[in-house]
């Protein structure tokens, strides 16, 4: 067979074949490509060979050892086989037992010497090793004496297939790895070749080779996808937006409020009305903890686009809060005679005709919804900007989509959640920051106590008296499994309990995610207009609810939920004049669980609980697969990897200083591989 090419299905593979490949399939590998770049999860060390003299209890290791007795294989109770032997290095002895391995008596021969790896126990002074993997001392390493690649795997195809394959198509590739990363750039940061890198990942000499291997390859993918970021800003920049002609039209605005914008307000609605008032795209994160007033800054800058005669749109991520905002927005905008329209998905059909008839005509200038407004059926008359609220619970590609609707409006995203700057650069490309640091005057600190059960009737007694002077209460019903089913079935089911048994006179209500937007709507009017005393939740009223009169937050199982998590359901209170409570239900003394109950009864300051919350749950689940809206990469680690993120940050800035378009020759591999990727990471929508 002529050499192995990388672009070669994988059942022409030796050894592979039609059944195998269909397992290769299942792990993603259809050619020799995706094999090279099913990289390893992590590696067994049979590389150091040690002295049988120097081992210690429990390690696994390698030893080099001849067999001094015979190797007897007999069968014990219940059919078992088992086959035993003592081996020696001269430095001491250990002891092997084999269980039901019938033919590895055979080959093995006493007076030869074999590498033997595995787990070492001690039996009082005596070494024992059971089931290790065997090899002739002469063999070359074939499972042991080398550091040995694990592998992703599925049901039927084993490590030893994977590898295999593996092996076999590195030993064959009769093409190079395309070399992406141009030779200047790789010896400036002391990287492998393509080919060497892709060897020593599957395969490694040593781990030093193995750590120089990954470096390599995640430099080459953090720099694919910086290039592709910077080319998207690039092309962005180039782009003319619709500028505003008057945008001190605000202070009007501002001064129709009842009450006095806060100093960071006013600074995040300046920063942003200079970024409008220019004819280039706008490309701004406002970050302001829970309660800050992310709205009213919205709805300031959104009012001086409608003053323009321009439209804008404000996404959200629930539909509670989308209606929420757009009752909010209509109150604002009915004096000065500016039309809102809603958009959500349990729209009533003849409504969201309605709706969308006022959009496409310009009636409405402002536009509110849930990710309904990206469907393709929403035409806007002129749209310049758009908002998304509470960023952190969108994807790249629902982002993407909404300043898809009008080109190269200005976009506004808003968050709670502080996100380091680097990642920041990878989330938004390279946008402005603006920062709301500061709190509405009159906010009375929240008291957060961390209850057990056994203090729960004192709780309830507590929250009847709030009740009883005509406050509000959301309880945070026990987080089950990830299934909305589930937890709605639990929310009710708990309401149903408070209602009957707990607090009879009192008017209990129930959210969860699984009812119909117009019951969601109708029980947060009714909370909101002060006719259901306690809320039964789930994490639903997470983002962006508001009702200033609520001042109690009980949450259940507090030890289930993510600091990040209880700091957004305690904003929901200590939103009015009131003095406001949060009481966690904690029954876990672990110690994770207890350190977050301290940080949450300690501490109000979002990031210093976002700084907190990365350091007991660790970065990869801080930011949650679900929600976290970065890109899959294949080997790079945002945030184990920071640091030669880094590097590639400056290397892309580089690159670019001197070859704007990656069209020298040099570069014309790491040209196609951006092209590549800013089709994957989704056109130019990373940025948007
Ligand atoms: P978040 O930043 O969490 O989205 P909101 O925009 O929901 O915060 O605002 C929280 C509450 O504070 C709302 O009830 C809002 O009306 C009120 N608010 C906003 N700005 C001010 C201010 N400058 N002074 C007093 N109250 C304000
Ligand atoms: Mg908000």
């Amino acid at each position: 067979m002529a050499g192995i090419r990388l672009n070669d299905d994988i059942r022409y593979l030796k050894g592979v074949g039609e059944k195998r490949a269909q397992l290769f399939h299942r792990l993603g590998v259809f050619t020799v490509r995706d094999l090279l770049y099913h990289l390893p999860r992590d590696y067994e060390d049979r590389s150091q060979v040690k002295m049988i003299s120097s081992l210690a209890d429990g390690e696994t290791v390698c030893i080099c050892a001849t067999i001094t007795q015979h190797v007897q294989s007999f069968r014990a109770r219940r059919g078992m086989n088992i086959t035993r032997t003592v081996v020696s290095d001269g430095s001491g002895m250990v002891k092997i037992t084999w269980f039901q391995s019938p033919y590895i008596a055979a080959r093995l021969h006493q007076g030869e010497e074999y590498v033997f790896y595995g787990k070492v126990v001690f039996r009082g002074a005596v070494a024992e090793m059971v089931n290790p993997l065997v090899d002739r001392a002469d063999s070359k390493g074939k499972m042991t004496g080398r550091i040995v690649p694990v592998y992703p795997a599925t049901a039927g195809l084993t490590q030893k297939n994977i590898r295999e394959a593996v092996e076999y198509a590195i030993a064959n590739l009769s093409e190079q790895m395309p070399q992406i990363v141009p030779e200047d750039v790789r010896e400036k940061h002391g990287l492998l070749i393509s080919s060497e890198a892709m060897r020593n990942i599957h395969l490694p000499s040593d781990f030093e080779m193995f750590h120089r291997a990954r470096r390599s390859l995640v430099f080459e993918e953090l720099l694919v996808l910086q290039l592709g970021i910077s080319m998207m800003k690039e092309e962005k920049q180039k782009c003319t937006a619709q500028a505003l002609a008057d945008v001190k039209c605000v202070a009007e605005f501002a001064a129709g409020l009842p009450f006095e914008l806060t100093k960071a307000q006013k600074r995040a609605i300046n920063e942003i009305c200079a970024d409008l008032k220019k004819d280039i795209p706008m490309n701004r994160l406002v970050q302001g903890d829970v309660g800050s007033g992310k709205t009213a800054v919205a709805a300031a800058v959104m009012f001086a686009a409608a003053k323009c005669g321009f439209q804008s749109a404000m996404m959200a991520p629930t539909e509670i809060l989308a209606e929420q905002h757009y009752r909010n927005l209509c109150e604002l905008f009915r004096s000065w005679n500016i039309e809102v329209a809603f958009l959500s998905g349990g729209q009533k059909a003849k409504e969201r005709t309605e709706m969308l008839e006022r959009i496409r005509s310009g009636q409405a200038s402002i536009v509110v919804g849930t990710h309904a407004l990206l469907t393709d059926k929403v035409e806007f008359s002129s749209l310049v900007l758009s908002i998304t609220d509470e960023q952190h619970r969108f994807g790249v590609r629902q982002r993407a989509g909404l300043s898809d609707k009008g080109l190269n409006v200005h976009t506004l995203v808003m968050t709670a959640t502080p996100i380091p700057r680097t990642l920041s650069l990878i989330l938004y490309g390279d946008l402005d920051i603006s920062i709301i640091d500061e709190r509405p005057p009159g906010r009375q600190p929240i008291d957060t106590l961390a209850v057990s059960d056994a203090l729960r009737q004192r709780v309830h007694t507590f929250i009847s008296k709030q009740v009883g002077e005509g406050r509000q209460v959301y309880i945070v019903c026990p987080l089950v499994e990830e299934s909305e089913v589930m937890e709605a079935k639990s929310a009710v089911e708990y309401a149903e309990k408070l209602k009957n048994e707990i607090f009879p006179q009192l008017r209990v209500g129930v959210l969860h995610g699984r009812m119909k937007a117009k019951e969601k709507e109708a029980v947060m009017q009714e909370f909101s207009d002060g006719n259901i005393d306690i809320l039964v939740t789930t994490t639903v009223v997470e983002v962006g609810v508001d009702v200033p009169n609520a001042t109690v937050m009980v949450i259940e199982n507090a030890e289930r939920f993510g600091l990040s998590q209880l700091h957004q359901l305690r904003g929901r209170v200590g939103r009015g004049k009131h003095k406001s409570y949060c009481i966690l239900f904690c029954n876990s003394r672990g110690e994770v669980a207890m350190e977050r109950m301290k940080v949450m009864c300690e501490t109000e300051d979002g990031f210093r609980i976002a700084e907190k919350d990365l350091e007991l749950r660790g970065p990869g689940e801080f930011f949650g697969t679900r929600q976290h809206g970065l890109p899959e990469m294949k080997i790079a680690n945002f945030f184990t990897d920071m640091e030669v993120l880094q590097e590639t940050q400056t290397a892309a800035a580089e690159l670019l200083e001197s070859d704007a378009e990656l069209s020298e020759t040099k570069n014309k591999n790491l040209k196609n591989a951006v092209l590549r990727e800013m089709e994957r990471v989704g056109g130019r929508g990373i940025l948007s």
